[in-house]
């Protein structure tokens, strides 16, 4: 009986993070989950949150305050600082590097920091 909701937990919060767009932090990821589970605790969306990065089945992206992306494919972010909505750019200049002589390249987390077009025409 236990098992079950926290399987159910997990696959509603999964599937959260998969839809959204809007690569939440965890406190809205919190919020949300909240809504369907009022009695779940931050504790445990926090924790299992940090689970599915490290299974990597979502990604952690490291700002100030971390965000959430359902979208594991190899991407780089744009984040505006008026609005600070985060944009997904795929270029490929941008995701991977040449050979580095350190060593091996693991991930490329590449966050740009901008103003997006939107807030621009709001100027
Ligand atoms: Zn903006
Ligand atoms: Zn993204």
């Amino acid at each position: 009986m236990i098992q079950e909701r926290f399987t159910s937990q997990k696959k509603l919060i999964l599937e959260l993070v998969k839809k959204s767009s809007s690569h939440p932090t965890a406190q809205e990821v919190y919020y949300e989950v909240k809504k369907h589970l009022p009695r779940i605790s931050k504790a445990t969306v926090y924790r299992i949150l940090k689970n599915f990065t490290k299974k990597g089945l979502i990604k952690e992206i490291p700002l100030k305050t971390s965000r959430f992306d359902g979208d594991v494919s190899p991407h780089a972010h744009f984040v505006c600082v008026k609005c600070g909505k985060i944009y997904n750019l795929f270029e490929k200049t941008l995701i991977s590097f040449p050979d580095i002589e350190i060593g091996r390249v693991l991930r490329v987390e590449t966050v740009i920091y901008g103003v997006c077009k939107e807030c621009e025409e709001k100027a």
